[in-house]
């Protein structure tokens, strides 16, 4: 039963209060064709609306099935709204982006009944007004007749028993208006049937009630239901839900309508997406490659202990950026003493006996190799035409070959050189004579080898087998009193047999991945048994045995100063009279990546417990490589990755302005929705689908962009850094970007749909 009680409502807009309705009370039948007639302005609308639960009156009651309405949740009126009511309106209200089908079906989609029943009713209903065969047009491809039939399919689909029609036939001519009222009829043989119209004619002709208002107030019905009549019908009332794949269908239909904007939408949102991307793309496939170069080349980079080592800890590096500080100027006439910048970071390391049996102690395993670099007094004499001199050379020019700790192991030189003819040398007799990437030797080192070097170029075979004479130091120090001065009979050196022929055997040039390592390392490379030879000669000789005794330089006479600071100077002349076992450098080259860590944590160990002074430092040479470039990538990334960040979030606020555009174009259709008892949270639902179809799309977009574009971003790189496929999109990566672009649209998109949902359905359903 339907039974309205004294119902008032009021509108106010401003200051000024219209009231629609003024103490109605009314009560319908289960069935019958109830024609409401009235003036513009009477309230007719109005009392529909109150009874298809769209609008809500001020006082009085609505009665349905024996309840009262006034504590009605929203959601019950929802409900009511959906099964029990069908509203035909004047101006059809249907969805325009959606098929005629859709449009009929949608009170049972909210309802939630199964696709095929859904299909079936409403092919039914459709077929019941005549329109079965353009079930799948779209609203606008149809006449005005033709759209409210579809309206009144709409109405009936969901088999309410109430049908609420607001001047149904007020858009149509007399002929449509008559096939309309025929078919109304129809329906009000077994439903309650309420028409608002202002036709008279067309009322008294089909309705069996006639109910008449005026200023809000009823003055006539003329059929009212008398005090014995039987009250006992029930309307069903079942609750309503509208599903998200349902929103997404809706939303996807509409957004369709609008395919440009959507994707102009959804590319302008992808930017961010796509810059994070490639920024992520570069960075990862960077990650990768340093961590290739690490371990292939950095990892063969050696860990070098010198006699002097660089203390660059960060503390150092704070304290000496304080030291540099130009920017005060003081204004005081006094001078502060202030200790050499280098003698601030320089840590002297006094390598001995002690050390070297410890370094002697390091796993085999985890090196490739070691070298020792001993002062040597390498005493060579040279025949340059027919003059014989000794040859000076930089200590740069004169490499040991490391020597192999364990067999297995591919020694470093084999490693990182490319022999270009002969051999490696394998006994102190022979040398190697190493050349740069571009072929390139100290023109000095040829004119040793008698080779002339007003050429532009030297053949291979022409410096293969050259010799070098090495004297000893008894040879090449004669004895003056307590004093040694320099042989210079160098042709009697050269040719005394007591000088040991080098020879050279091999030419080689480093590798070409591992120019970067051996670029500057050219020159002679000998073998560690001829320096162990020179040591055990040297150390013997009558020159270093009396530098030992003395505490002056045998050498130059010149005193020493042993209550000096500078130590040194007498193990100094030692090492450089080649009479020192103490090497000036080692260089630990690890097996890999793991082992470097293994050996610096071995290195470090040695320091624990000792003085700054006793300390022994290393240079990790790889170290400092990987963590400029480490350091370095991560700094871009970061930088980049946060202004793309930023336009991701300046997408999201564009997202918000387009759902909210999208909420204005559609809010017929939330009003639609609702009149069909879709939930305000089933309209927040349909934008919130529509955001995610966005976010979706830009996320996709973004990807599809950001991965092609790896390619162009790898063939620069290649061009630039020899480095291939560099820029590779993670797909884990991929998928994140993905969700953060739905994630980011939705967020932009909440407030909007959340506007959506709290639209007044009358108010919706009155725009245009
Ligand atoms: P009818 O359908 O009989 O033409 P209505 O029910 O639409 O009349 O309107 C009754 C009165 O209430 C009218 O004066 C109208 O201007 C006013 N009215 C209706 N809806 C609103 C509204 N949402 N806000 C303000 N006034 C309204
Ligand atoms: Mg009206």
């Amino acid at each position: 039963m339907l039974k309205l009680e004294n119902i008032s409502k009021t509108y106010t807009t401003g200051d000024f209060k219209q009231q629609a309705l003024n103490k109605v009370s009314l009560e319908f039948r289960k069935n019958e064709f109830v024609a409401i007639l009235g003036p513009s302005g009477s309230g007719k609308t109005t009392l529909l609306n109150i009874i298809g639960g769209l609008d809500r009156y001020d006082t009085g009651d609505l009665i349905i099935n024996n309840k009262s309405t006034k504590k009605f949740k929203t959601t019950e009126w929802d409900s009511y709204r959906n099964n029990c009511i069908g509203f035909i309106f004047q101006n059809y209200n249907l969805i325009g982006h959606i098929s005629i089908l859709d449009n009929v079906e949608m009170g049972m989609t909210l309802s939630g009944v199964s696709a095929s029943n859904r299909k079936k009713k409403a092919l039914e209903v459709l077929d019941r007004v005549g329109l079965k065969e353009h079930a799948h047009k779209r609203p606008n491809q149809l006449s005005g007749g033709q759209m409210q039939r579809v309206a009144i399919a709409r109405a009936l689909a969901n088999d309410p028993d109430i049908i609420l029609a607001d001047e149904p036939t007020g858009a149509l001519d007399s002929n449509t208006s008559v096939q309309i009222m025929e078919l109304i009829k129809e329906i009000a043989k077994d439903k309650l049937v309420i028409m608002v119209t202002h036709n008279a004619e067309l009322a008294h002709t089909y309705a069996n009630r006639i109910v008449e208002f005026k200023d809000g107030q009823l003055i006539s019905d003329s059929n009212p239901i008398k005090k014995n009549e039987d009250k006992k019908d029930k309307y069903k009332i079942k609750k309503t839900a509208m599903s998200f794949f349902t929103a997404l269908k809706l939303s996807f239909n509409n957004i369709r309508t609008k395919k440009g904007r959507t994707l102009l939408t959804a590319f302008a949102s992808s930017i961010g997406i796509i810059g994070i991307a490639l920024i992520l793309s570069l960075s990862n496939g960077f990650d990768i490659e340093i961590d290739k170069f690490e371990r292939d080349t950095l990892s063969s980079m050696p860990v070098m202990i010198s006699e002097q080592a660089m203390e660059m800890t960060e503390e150092k590096l704070l304290e000496l950026n304080n030291i540099n500080d130009m920017e005060e100027y003081i204004d005081e006439e006094v001078i502060y003493p202030q200790q050499p910048i280098v003698d601030q970071v320089l840590h002297t390391n006094v390598l001995n006996e002690d050390y070297i049996n410890y370094i002697e102690k390091i796993d085999g395993k985890l090196l490739a190799g070691i070298s020792y670099t001993r002062a040597t007094a390498l005493n060579i004499i040279t025949k340059v035409g027919d003059t014989y001199k000794p040859l000076s050379l930089n200590m740069t020019d004169l490499t040991s070959i490391p020597k192999k700790m364990d067999k297995d192991v591919v020694g470093v030189i084999e490693a990182n050189y490319d022999i270009l003819m002969g051999k490696l040398p394998t006994s102190k007799e022979e040398i190697l004579i190493t050349i740069d990437s571009r072929n390139r030797i100290s023109s000095k080192i040829l004119e040793a080898f008698d080779i002339d070097t007003t050429k532009e170029k030297v053949s291979f075979e022409e410096i293969m087998g050259k010799e070098l004479k090495l004297v000893f130091n008894d040879d090449y120090y004669k004895q003056l009193g307590n004093f040694f001065t320099l042989n210079t009979d160098f042709e009697a050196l050269y040719n005394s047999s007591n000088a040991l022929t080098l020879k050279v055997v091999g030419i080689a040039r480093g590798k070409e991945d591992k120019e970067a390592l051996t670029a500057s390392n050219s020159g002679i490379s000998y073998t560690e048994d001829l320096v162990d030879y020179i040591i055990s000669e040297n150390k013997n000789s009558k020159i270093v045995k009396a530098q030992m005794d003395a505490d002056y330089n045998v050498l130059t006479g010149e005193q020493f100063d042993i209550s000096n600071e500078n130590q040194t100077s007498k193990e100094t002349l030692i090492s450089y009279l080649g009479g020192s076992d103490i090497p000036m450098i080692i260089n630990l080259f690890p097996v890999d990546f793991n082992s470097k860590e293994q050996v610096l944590n071995y290195l470090d160990k040695y320091n624990e417990g000792r003085e700054i002074d006793d300390q022994i430092l290393y240079t990790d040479l790889g170290n400092i490589i990987s963590s400029l470039s480490g350091s370095i990538m991560d700094a871009i990334t970061i930088v980049l990755v946060a202004f793309s960040a930023i336009s991701l979030v300046v997408s999201s606020i564009m997202i918000g302005i387009i759902t909210y555009i999208s909420v204005l174009e559609r809010t017929k259709e939330i009003g639609v929705l609702r009149a069909l008892g879709a939930r305000k949270k089933d309209i927040t639902r349909v934008f919130n689908a529509e955001t995610f179809i966005i976010g979706l799309c830009s996320g996709l977009i973004g990807i599809l962009i950001g991965w092609l574009l790896t390619f162009p971003a790898n063939i620069i790189i290649e061009s630039l850094t020899d480095l291939p496929n560099v820029a590779k999109l993670n797909p884990v990566h991929a998928l994140i970007l993905i969700i953060i672009s739905m994630s980011l649209t939705m967020i932009g998109g909440f407030i909007p749909a959340k506007m959506a949902a709290k639209k007044d359905p009358v108010e919706a359903l009155r725009t245009e």
